[in-house]
């Protein structure tokens, strides 16, 4: 995985895209929820089912990045 095709991937708890991830000795970390994905074969698993949510998170609608997309839809 380089560094450019790493800089467009996306948490993808976030509904907007914004959230950046970066690399660390297991997988991915999102820059915003800090929620960790697994890298496997080399492959970045991007799915919500394979999140591994921050110590003491346990809802995935908690997390910072999906708390953001609900503020966005009940301020419409
Ligand atoms: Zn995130």
């Amino acid at each position: 995985m380089d560094d450019a095709f790493l800089a467009q991937l996306r948490c993808p708890l976030d509904p907007k895209r914004e959230a950046t991830l970066t690399r660390d000795d297991q997988g991915l970390l999102c820059s915003r929820c800090s929620c960790h994905f697994p890298v496997k074969l080399g492959l970045p698993v991007l799915v919500p089912n394979e999140v591994e949510m921050p110590e003491g998170n346990r809802e995935v609608s908690q997390l910072p990045c999906q708390r953001a997309a609900n503020r966005q839809k009940s301020r419409k």
